[in-house]
This record gives C-alpha cells, sequence and structure tokens, in this order.
C-alpha cells in the first residue's frame, strides 16, 4: 500500500534578493552566499535521508527546487543536485523537475543552463503585469521584464507555470478580470492564481495592524474567486487545486504529491518532509515495528543548518512518527483543496476508520445542503462549498 505512494524530493534554497512584504517562507537575504559549499551540504542530507528512510529504490516521480528564489543558484549547482537525486534514488522517465524562478532579467538570461543542467519546468512568480502592483508587492521586476523572461522561458522549456497574486488593496474586480483577460493570452499550460493573505510576521501585518493597508473584503474576495474560475473555465483551464489552474495534462505533479497525502523528502533549511517507512525515531526496534509515517523539519536558520549538516550529515531538528490520526486529518485538508477529492477508504486503508477523524453526521448534512458530494467513496466539495472551504473542512474533521 504504502510503496505505491508517489514520491517526490523537495529542494529548498533560502535565499532573496530582497525580502518580499507579504512573504512568510524561510527566505533570507545574504550579499553573498558560498553556493558551493550550500550545494554540496544539500547533497550531503540527501545521502543522509536516503540511507535513512531506505529510499534506494523508490521511483522518484518529480523534483522541486523552491525558496527562497532557486532561480539565483548557479545552474551547475542544481546540475550537481540532480545528479546526485539520479545516483541516491531510482528515478521515473518522465520525471518532472521544477525550478521556481523570479523574472528579473538576470535570472532570465540563464534559463538555458538551466535546461541543460536537468530542470525541466519553470515555475515563473510574475505575480502581477501592473508595474503599479509589482511595487506594492515589493517585487524586483516590472511587467515589461517578467513578460520578457517569460517569453525566453517558452523558448527554452516545454512546461512553464506562472503564479500571481489578485485580491489586493483597492483592486477591483474589474481591475482583475482585464489583467486575467491578458494572462489568458500568454500561452502557458499552467496557472497559480493566489489572493493576497496577511501572514503573522510579515510586512504587510505590521501595516495592516497600523492601518497603513486594508485588503479586500471577505465579500469581495469571494466575488473575485468566483469570477476567477468561470474565466479560467472559459479558457479551458481545469481548476484541480483550488487556486490552480492547469490544461491537460499539466497539472503540477509535484504538488499533487502534497496534495494527496503522497510521500517526499525535504533537504535545505527549513525544508520539510513526510515519508513511510520502518525507520521510526525512539524505537528501540526498527524492524518489529509497523510501518510509519515520519515528519521531518530541518533546521530553519541557514547557518544552523549548515553546521548541522558539516557535523552530523543532516540538519533534520525534529523527526516525529505521525500518528495515524494527524495523517487523516492532513489527508482530508490537502484532499479536499483538489477537484478529484479524497477517497475515504485509502485513507482509512492508512488512518483507521473514519468515525474516528471525519464527523459523518455533518458531512451528510453539508451534502444535503449541496456543499460536500460523496459519491462512490469519494468526498469532495461542491463549486459552493469551495467558496467556504477552511470553514466546512474545519467542521467535518475530529480534531
Ligand atoms: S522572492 Fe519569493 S521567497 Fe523571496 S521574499 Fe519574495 S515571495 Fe518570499
Amino acid at each position: 500500500m504504502t510503496d505505491m505512494a508517489d514520491f517526490g524530493v523537495y529542494i529548498h534554497w533560502p535565499f532573496c534578493q530582497k525580502k518580499c512584504p507579504y512573504c512568510d517562507f524561510n527566505s533570507h537575504v545574504r550579499e553573498t552566499v558560498d553556493q558551493a559549499r550550500y550545494g554540496q551540504a544539500i547533497i550531503t542530507e540527501l545521502e543522509t535521508m536516503a540511507e535513512r528512510f531506505h529510499l534506494a529504490n523508490r521511483p522518484v516521480k518529480s523534483v522541486f527546487f523552491g525558496g527562497g528564489t532557486p532561480s539565483l543558484m548557479l545552474p551547475e549547482i542544481t546540475g550537481e543536485i540532480c545528479g546526485a537525486i539520479k545516483r541516491l534514488f531510482s528515478v521515473t522517465d518522465d520525471i518532472e523537475i521544477t525550478l521556481e524562478a523570479n523574472p528579473t532579467s538576470v535570472e532570465a538570461e540563464k534559463l538555458a543552463a538551466f535546461r541543460d543542467h536537468g530542470i525541466n519546468r519553470l515555475s515563473l512568480g510574475i505575480q502581477s503585469l501592473n508595474d503599479r502592483h509589482l511595487s506594492f508587492l515589493g517585487r524586483q521586476h516590472s511587467a515589461n521584464e517578467a513578460l520578457d523572461a517569460l517569453a525566453k522561458a517558452q523558448q527554452v522549456f516545454d512546461r512553464v507555470s506562472i503564479d500571481f497574486i489578485y485580491a489586493l488593496p483597492d483592486q477591483t474586480t474589474a481591475d482583475w478580470l482585464a489583467e486575467l483577460a491578458d494572462i489568458l493570452t500568454l500561452g502557458c499550460d499552467h496557472l497559480s492564481l493566489y489572493q493576497l493573505t496577511l501572514e503573522p510576521g510579515t510586512a504587510f501585518t505590521s501595516m495592516a495592524k497600523r492601518g497603513l493597508l486594508e485588503i479586500p473584503s471577505d465579500e469581495l474576495s469571494l466575488e473575485m474567486f468566483k469570477e476567477t474560475q468561470a474565466h479560467c473555465k472559459a479558457a479551458g483551464f481545469h481548476a484541480y487545486e483550488i487556486s490552480n489552474h492547469a490544461k491537460a495534462g499539466q497539472m503540477s505533479r509535484h504538488n499533487l504529491i502534497y496534495w494527496q497525502a503522497d510521500d517526499w523528502i525535504g533537504a535545505g533549511p527549513g525544508a520539510v518532509g513526510r515519508i513511510w517507512s520502518h525507520h521510526m525515531p525512539n524505537s528501540e526496534n526498527d524492524h518489529e515495528t509497523n510501518y510509519g509515517r515520519i515528519e521531518t523539519r530541518c533546521r530553519k536558520h541557514p547557518d544552523g543548518w549548515l553546521d548541522d549538516v558539516t557535523k552530523t550529515g543532516s540538519g533534520i531538528a525534529e523527526e516525529n512518527q505521525e500518528t495515524p490520526h494527524a495523517y487523516a486529518i492532513e489527508a482530508v485538508m490537502m484532499g479536499l483543496r483538489l477537484a478529484d477529492g479524497i477517497n475515504i477508504a485509502a485513507i482509512e486503508g492508512k488512518a483507521g476508520a473514519r468515525h474516528t477523524w471525519l464527523d459523518t453526521d455533518a458531512v451528510a448534512r453539508y451534502c444535503q445542503q449541496g456543499l460536500l458530494n460523496e459519491e462512490a467513496g469519494i468526498l469532495k466539495l461542491t463549486e459552493h462549498g469551495k467558496t467556504i472551504m477552511n470553514t466546512l473542512i474545519g467542521e467535518i474533521l475530529i480534531l
């Protein structure tokens, strides 16, 4: 059962040129980075994880370089990491290897070299086609620069995804739909469209607390969300995840691993992984334990992580066995984001009877109200249900 789960590798490159005011990712601004040393440390951590979790024969379906800004990496370093992954694991013939990139002119110049060093899919963080909004979001590129970078990316890569942020302060639905109409002409097969959210600890959140920034009301955000779904659908995109839209066959295989609560290892500062394994932390006899899902969390600070890898071969700061209940909660929370929903029997197979993690009365009630749909053991949100996804998920889970 568990060996059949898809398996991916996440690499976290934690450095950025500048901290964006809305960002709560583990990103750090540095004048200089010893790229060779960080790249080697990532490879060392991958070697440790492969051995510790017995992953040598596990086919890797996808690799994702995220951050931070991995397009600031030297392409040769991504090549060395890709080479190590191919050496350490078995890889599938159609492996997807994605790099997140910012669309500055400097990074655009490196795209062909990234392809030559193993990257076969690009995720370009354009965020807006409006220079005023780009400046508000603290981005380092202009709209024209982003369009130039996209054109170059489309010449180099068969698969290019583009990210945008909407529901910005003072943005009307008409403003956003005009921008979305332009986005839909850009010839991409994958769109990630996120509403601006105020994350704890960010500059935007402290501005909002001081009354200097106000995001659109829930009603306006909802209207923008519904219109976004409708316009993307009319343009031939499938909203396979709540914020992600793809043409046929172009879904992000890597992100599906997260949303389907499959397996991945995460290497690099702050990276998180989840993997079914015989290896059990705190167990005196690994071989007599059952399979369990292990969550790993690497140390967040780049210098501390680098020290740990140098001394011990890994920057893992926390390693815990997930309870079956915790697995079920994650599988529901992530899986209901998907248009395909969740397979209840499959989760029961790993986490036990549904009544221990799912409020079946609440599910029946929301099905009657047209917010959820359960058919042949598959539970999914209806279009109406998607508009109150977080509330619904909170109501049906037994925490
Ligand atoms: S470039 Fe990306 S990771 Fe870096 S600060 Fe901005 S949003 Fe965060």
